[in-house]
């Protein structure tokens, strides 16, 4: 079986234990662009924290966010740490979609993606993970966000190197749905993918794995049974 093939495994394994994550916990496209910005490095609780912060205050509308000066953005981010950078980024995000846009999250959404992504990246302090969350929660691309969680998982499991680039995780992830045509259901299954593997990451797959009870057990043991 090929890695991809084992891939799509895993996931059909999580999606069964676990059922439908439904992400991003967030109520509109904006507040999770603004989340996906504000989590870098943060526990969500914090990232929560931060977007109480501004729905008090009324802010998580495009206008009013754009027109909020960066002091005290800063300070009703400051929950989710590292204000300073994140308030730049996070206004350079708005700056964006305003210039790019016209403010419009939902003509963002119809940029093809390519173009979107290298815009994103092109922002300080938006990496991939970063930009491919925004991609594929806030605009609904079908993006594939890599992150620690998974990284762990594939290394782990002996289906990426231990210094496998982020690019070379995200074809693997992409390849176990490469049957997949439709881009809304690519998307669906990249949402879902993402949702599970932080999941498993949460419950089982830290810095230190704890296998036992894991639902990835059976693969994992078949893969040292194999390389034995
Ligand atoms: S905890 Fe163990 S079985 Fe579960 S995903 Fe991590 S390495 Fe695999």
């Amino acid at each position: 079986m090929t890695a991809a093939a084992r891939l799509r495994t895993l996931y059909d394994t999580l999606a069964a234990a676990y059922g439908p994550q439904h992400w991003w916990p967030s109520e509109s496209p904006l507040e999770t662009m603004v989340g996906a910005c504000l989590t870098q490095g943060t526990a969500w609780t914090s990232v929560e924290r931060s977007l109480a912060n501004l729905r008090a205050r009324d802010l998580l509308h495009f206008d009013a966010l754009l027109a909020l000066p960066e002091d005290e953005l800063r300070e009703l981010i400051r929950p989710s740490g590292f204000m300073q950078r994140k308030a730049v980024t996070l206004r350079a995000l708005l700056a964006l979609v305003a210039t790019e846009y016209g403010g419009s999250l939902e003509r963002f959404a119809e940029a093809p993606a390519e173009t979107a992504r290298a815009q994103l990246l092109a922002i300080t302090g938006i990496g991939p993970e970063t930009a491919d969350a925004i991609l594929l929660y806030a605009l609904g691309q079908p993006a594939m966000v890599v992150d620690e969680y998974l990284r762990r998982v594939v290394v782990r499991h002996g289906l990426a190197p231990e210094r496998a680039r982020y690019a070379e995780v995200q074809q693997l992830a992409l390849a176990a749905f490469a049957g997949e045509r439709d881009p809304a259901a690519l998307a669906d299954h990249c949402n879902e993918f993402h949702a599970l593997v932080v999941e498993v990451g949460k419950a089982h797959c830290g810095r230190t794995p704890d296998c036992a009870g894991c639902p990835l057990r059976g693969d994992l043991e078949r893969h040292q049974q194999a390389r034995e």
